[in-house]
């Protein structure tokens, strides 16, 4: 899933493609990717591109019209650009494709969905707050003001385990599940470790794991292609999605925790003193 670093490498990408061309039609291909109907998505259609935002995990491209198109590509999507778009309406069906983007020189993009849960949203809005997902949004990591005082702020308060509370859109704009695993081993903590309980050293340690993290990410994926993103966000990952591999830092075994619908991963030396974290699922089996 694309996440902060991704979304504001796209964002660049398509501020350099975008920006002062005219939008010619917008395709939804998929039955459920439109969530707005009012304004029509057509009404996107004729504008010139003027600026592209993100808000999270969000992009926002706005038109001359005043209008925003708005996409969350969750958990499998991805966009696709396209130097010469197919001249064929494309064909609904199976395939990955939710939407296609054309623009009056022939190029695009498309936005794709891998796999059965159908998740990625797209809305036609006259302000992007009028998106519940944006306007719930927390503050930005990357913003100026977001300094120790403003995560100590966030965290007093959230009885809760770090892991969720860092991917808790609501609390910190942008992180999901595989920076969240990222950030806690830089700053050396466990993910079930409580939010509310850290000292101010520990606050200090996660606020410069959680920036230098992301700034990292992010500059490591800007200038790359959108189609190349993917692989260059996993390669780039430490801990996340390398289970049993070695811990690039001390070579102890990164290990899992699974849940229900995802997974953590962690290395017990770097994070949890040298054990393990109990895997529910796992002690469940052995019951
Ligand atoms: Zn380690």
């Amino acid at each position: 899933m694309p996440e902060l670093p991704e979304v504001e490498a796209l964002k660049d990408f398509l501020t350099e493609h975008l920006v002062g061309r005219r939008v010619a039609r917008v395709l939804p291909v998929a039955v459920s990717v439109l969530k707005t109907y009012d304004p029509p998505v057509t009404a996107f259609e004729g504008g010139e591109v003027t600026a592209v935002h993100r808000h999270g995990k969000f992009l926002d491209l706005a038109a001359d019209s005043g209008l925003h198109l708005v996409t969350h590509l969750a958990r499998a999507g991805w966009l696709q650009w396209k130097d010469r778009l197919p001249s064929g309406p494309p064909k609904p069906g199976k395939g990955p494709l939710a939407l296609r983007v054309a623009l009056e020189t022939g190029e695009g993009f498309d936005l794709t969905e891998a796999g059965t849960q159908k998740r990625l949203a797209v809305y036609v809005v006259r302000d992007p707050q009028a998106v519940e997902g944006i306007a719930r949004l927390g503050p930005d990591p990357l913003a100026a003001d977001f300094d120790e005082d403003r995560l100590a702020a966030l965290l007093r308060d959230e009885r809760r385990r770090l892991k969720g509370a860092l991917r808790d859109q609501s609390l910190i704009a942008g992180v999901g599940n595989a920076y969240s695993d990222e950030i806690l081993h830089a700053a050396k903590m466990s993910p079930f470790k409580l939010a509310d309980s850290l000292t101010p050293e520990e606050i200090h340690r996660l606020h410069e794991a959680l920036r230098s993290t992301l700034v990292e990410a992010v500059e490591r994926s800007r200038g790359v292609a959108a189609g190349r993103l993917k692989a260059e966000k996993k390669s780039g990952l430490r801990v996340h999605g390398r289970t049993g591999e070695p811990c690039p830092v001390c070579g102890d075994t990164i290990r899992e925790v699974s849940f229900s619908d995802s997974s953590l991963q962690y290395c017990p030396t770097c994070q949890t003193g040298g054990k393990p974290l109990a895997d529910r699922r796992l002690s469940r089996l052995l019951k």
